[in-house]
């Protein structure tokens, strides 16, 4: 079943971590914040990166539903 992948800008402190490690996932804006690049999480591979990506956010602003 498909997962909702989502990002919280209200909590995110801008580190970088999940469009420098994930770029599929998420892009960086011009003045450094993320940008979605794949809500719909349908595969292995693109869960992987989305937990991945959870864990290394220091701010918890990435969550799947
Ligand atoms: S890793 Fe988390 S805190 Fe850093 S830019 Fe991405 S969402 Fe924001």
């Amino acid at each position: 079943m498909a997962r909702t992948l989502k990002l919280d800008l209200d909590c995110c402190v801008n580190a970088g971590e999940c469009y420098y490690n994930h770029p599929r996932l998420f892009a960086m804006e011009d003045d450094g914040a993320p940008r979605l690049l794949l809500k719909q999480i349908e595969t292995d591979d693109d869960l992987r990166e989305a937990e991945e990506a959870i864990e290394v956010c220091p701010s918890g602003a990435i969550t799947l539903d």
